[in-house]
């Protein structure tokens, strides 16, 4: 059976404005309930709404970064439905005349970079909170107003590890803005995915109904509830051929307990909500002076950055993209490079080795308190041969994280400069030789594992700081005497 996966990405992404979009508000997280409101965010009646100028920017920033079309005027109109967490009855937002159009992301995935098309892009408020307790429920009202930017892709992912490409894509894009903390967890990056399967038949393509998925708190629960989703429609196909195409679509929830998508209702009928022209918010013209503010708030890209990095300094693709994924990260990377060492070498260290002590004291790299200066020292120690890099992982990184020291003269200090005495370390191989006379008979036979019982017994006598490449010529010179 052949099946194709098509997800499509509506995301809800919080602005990090000082104030509400329409009012004076602080936007605030965590404040006694109820704190931040005024007659504005309240609609109390007479109360006008005034758009949050730099609201208006960050998004323009991120429709530009985009390669959205901007509209040359744009407005808000009210989106009307009742719900207890939106007592005024209406949700301002934009309906026809959406700030962005158009444009495109580039995503990372395991077989490469390609495109996801952006549909649309529009500023909304964001609407109150329901906070359920054991016997009563009550409503929140400080989150009402916070700007929004909601982004809609057309049905370009074609698998659920390219929706968590397109996420973390997103992400990092909004971080380089810095426009949002764009954290599912905390809720300022809020997804609902869109999926649905086309199955090529001998009667032709069977499309399934395309379903949405809401509440998902985490990137790993997207792909796994797409993949589950996926999974439904297949075994419906199984269950039921071609009908399903004609099976009305659905709104469902994600089970992250028990890995489960469940359908929270059917979509028989398109919800109504009575659009209709914000009538005290007049249409807002965007011109060039606009553009070019928001221009200017936008840095060298992700992207750009990506292949500048791959070009300039030979890095791989792996290298390249784990280093632009933050900017403070890329920004560390070439402060290293610059403080004096090799490019593909510092990416090493940086991605790897740092990055795993990063990983256990849950910060970034840059945040380790390694100064570049002194990372490139340890760097060109590594390098030049002064020191073995085992040792330098082992014995002076953990001495650079504990304290504000210098790694040549920690070298000095601990003793751990590599041995290059080749009659020292002669004499070592020979022991070794002779104590693995079977290990030499294998080596001369071509079977190159038994390479490391000598090394080993050289790397014990000598506390590890034997030079390896001295040892390889040294044994080279053995094994040619017969
Ligand atoms: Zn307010
Ligand atoms: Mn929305």
């Amino acid at each position: 059976m052949k099946v194709k996966t098509l997800v499509g990405m509506e995301v809800h992404l919080q602005l990090r404005t000082k104030s509400k979009m329409f009012c004076r508000c602080a936007v605030r997280y965590g404040a006694p309930s109820n704190t931040l409101t005024c007659p504005v965010c309240l609609a109390l009646p007479g109360a006008l709404p005034v758009p949050n100028r730099d609201a208006m920017l960050m998004a323009l920033s991120l429709a530009t970064a985009l390669g959205c079309e901007i509209a040359q005027q744009t407005k808000f109109d009210r989106k009307n439905y009742f719900y207890a967490d939106l007592p005024k009855g209406y949700q301002i937002s934009q309906f026809d005349r959406p700030l962005g159009t158009g444009g495109k992301l580039e995503i990372v995935t395991e077989k490469g970079v390609k495109s996801v098309r952006i549909r649309r892009l529009h500023i909304e408020e964001d609407v109150g909170k329901s906070v359920h307790g054991k016997d009563v429920s009550r409503v929140d009202i400080n989150r009402a107003g916070t700007p929004l930017v909601e982004i809609v892709t057309e049905p370009d992912m074609n698998s659920p590890e390219e929706a968590r490409a397109y996420l973390n894509a997103l992400r990092t894009l909004v971080h380089y803005l810095d426009i949002s903390d764009g954290n599912m967890q905390e809720g300022n990056l809020r997804c609902e995915p869109n999926v649905n399967i086309h199955i090529k038949t001998d009667d032709g393509i069977v499309k399934t109904p395309v379903n949405e998925i809401k509440n998902i708190n985490s990137v790993r629960h997207v792909e796994k509830a797409i993949r589950q989703e996926v999974d439904n429609h297949v075994q419906a196909f199984r269950e039921r051929g071609a009908a399903i195409a004609d099976e009305p679509r659905c709104t469902l929830g994600y089970d992250d307990k028990n890995d489960r998508v469940f359908v929270m209702r059917h979509k028989e009928e398109a919800h109504d909500y009575r659009y209709f022209p914000e009538p005290d918010i007049p249409p807002i013209h965007i011109g060039a002076a606009w553009r070019s503010e928001a221009g200017d708030r936008v840095p060298e890209l992700p992207w750009t950055k990506r292949e500048r990095f791959a070009a300039s300094y030979g890095l791989n693709d792996y290298d390249a993209n784990a280093l632009c994924r933050e900017r403070p990260l890329a920004e560390y990377f070439e402060a290293v490079v610059k403080a004096g060492c090799a490019a593909k070498p510092a990416a090493n260290w940086i991605v790897g080795d740092l990055g795993r002590h990063a990983n256990v004291a849950n910060t970034t790299v840059d945040a380790l308190g390694i100064a570049p200066h002194r990372l490139a020292g340890l760097i060109r120690l590594v390098e030049e041969g002064t020191v073995a890099r085992q040792t330098a992982v082992k014995q002076l990184l953990p001495r650079l994280l504990e304290a504000d020291s210098d790694p040549a003269a920690l070298v000095e200090e601990l003793g751990l400069a590599q041995v290059d005495d080749v009659e020292l370390i002669e004499r070592e191989v020979r022991a070794a030789a002779e104590a693995h006379p079977q290990a030499i008979a294998d080596l001369r036979a071509g079977k190159n594992k038994a390479i490391g019982a000598i090394i080993g017994f050289v790397k014990k006598q000598t506390k590890g700081k034997a030079n390896p490449k001295i040892i390889q010529d040294v044994l080279k010179r053995i094994l040619e005497e017969s």
